[in-house]
């Protein structure tokens, strides 16, 4: 990582998940950085999240470019895991026991199949598994799973560890976090950014990095060029407990339209409904009884588990729902937002290719297709 030589901070504006990786990575270079988050740090989108990292078995055949960002981002994860344990103290939860999608009928079956066919195109280290064989591996999975598909490298960490630790390494590296916190207008004079204003202060710089999360296109004080076409989608999520000394699975499991995730604490994550409702975070019977039904049809077990939480999070989608990432039209503003249903597993790349365009002006080639002039 580049030296930095600036004088004045570098603003992040948004404390999740992306605008606390980077704030890290800013900090642990030398750099003076300011991260301001409007509420608490990490308890929007990335409490919300199930912490799967599944760049593999999630691929869809459309998505070539962003496929290829999303391994990327899952091949820094190991390094950014341990590094990150190491700078805060903090465990984060990271496990490697794989992630099964199952498929209960033949119409699911065939949909698998026809997945699994352009993933070995790719060479995705993904593997077709009979129902048997999927219940060799988690043996109460529903006697109707017919088959499905098993990926060893798709991971999981826990979202909420990782907020913990990111905070804390952080602050640690020398970076400043402000929270309760909120920007209310970005100052931009001569086509380049001046600095940010607060509610009662201003505070100038010349380099701000847009992270706001589903809230980015409110900004005020971006012009039209330079204002990211980003919107919320809600995503219902609930939390069941299980024994954590006889979980009922280790592995992440997806049905076709519900994942499980246990952490190793016992709680076990199901989620999530997709729902295009503006900023309405309101848990619905309807978006609660569909998760545990589908979840009930892949693990009949969790039936009788207690229910301990159930939230709702607003994901930031773009137009394409791919992110957006790297320079804008107005010098000094920086872009990483849009990250949709993947800001976990993004966390490490857009942390590496943001502080690097902030350290050094070069724009790394993985990031060049996602930049916000492609929707020009
Ligand atoms: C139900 C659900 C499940 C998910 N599961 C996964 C998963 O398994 N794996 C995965 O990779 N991703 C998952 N995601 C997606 C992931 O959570 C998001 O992509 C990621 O958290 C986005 O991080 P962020 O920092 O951009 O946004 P956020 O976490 O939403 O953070 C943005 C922050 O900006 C702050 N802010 C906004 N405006 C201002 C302002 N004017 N001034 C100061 N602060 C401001 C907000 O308060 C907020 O804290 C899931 C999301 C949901 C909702």
């Amino acid at each position: 990582m580049p030296t930095c030589q600036r004088a004045n901070d570098v603003i992040v504006i948004g404390g999740g998940a992306i605008g606390l990786s980077i704030g890290w990575y800013l900090a642990r270079a030398g750099c003076p950085v300011t991260v301001l988050e409007r509420g608490e740090a990490g308890r929007a989108a990335t409490w919300a999240a199930a912490g799967m990292l599944t760049p593999h078995i999630e691929a869809k055949p459309t998505e070539r470019d962003y496929v290829r960002l999303l391994r990327f981002s899952h091949d820094l994860w190991v390094d950014f895991a341990h590094a990150l344990e190491e700078a805060s103290g903090v465990s984060i939860g990271y496990r490697t026991e794989g992630t099964l999608m199952v498929a209960l009928d033949r119409d699911d079956a065939e949909q698998l199949k026809f997945r699994h066919n352009y993933m070995q195109q790719w060479g995705l280290p993904v593997e077709w598994i009979s129902g048997y064989e999927a219940r060799q591996r988690e043996p109460l999975l529903s006697r109707h799973v017919v088959g499905g598909l098993f990926s060893p490298l798709d991971h999981q960490v826990d979202n909420r560890a990782m907020v913990l630790a990111l905070r804390e390494a952080l602050v640690r590296a020398g970076g400043n976090l402000r929270e309760h916190t909120e920007v209310r207008h970005i100052l931009i004079e001569d086509n380049g950014v001046r600095g940010v204003k607060l509610d009662d202060e201003t505070i100038a710089t010349d380099a701000v990095v847009l992270c706001a999360g589903a809230w980015s296109r409110n900004l005020n004080g971006l012009p039209e060029s330079a204002r990211p076409p980003v919107r919320p989608v809600k995503g219902q999520i609930l939390t069941l407990q299980m024994p954590p000394d006889a979980p009922l699975i280790t592995h992440v499991v997806w049905g076709l339209e519900v994942y499980l995730v246990p952490r190793h604490n016992g709680q076990l994550i199901v989620g999530a409904t997709v729902e295009e409702m503006g900023f309405d975070t309101q848990l619905t019977a309807g978006g609660i009884l569909s998760l545990l039904d589908k979840a009930w049809e892949v693990l009949p077990g969790i039936y009788d588990l207690p229910l301990v939480e159930m939230t709702a999070g607003l994901r930031p989608g773009s137009r394409d729902d791919a992110p957006i990432l790297g320079e804008t039209s107005v010098r000094g503003l920086f872009m990483a937002t849009g990250h949709y249903r993947k800001g976990i597993l993004l966390a490490p790349v857009t942390a590496l290719t943001i502080s690097h365009l902030i350290l050094t002006g070069e724009t790394m080639d993985i990031i060049k297709p996602f930049n916000l002039a492609r929707f020009r």
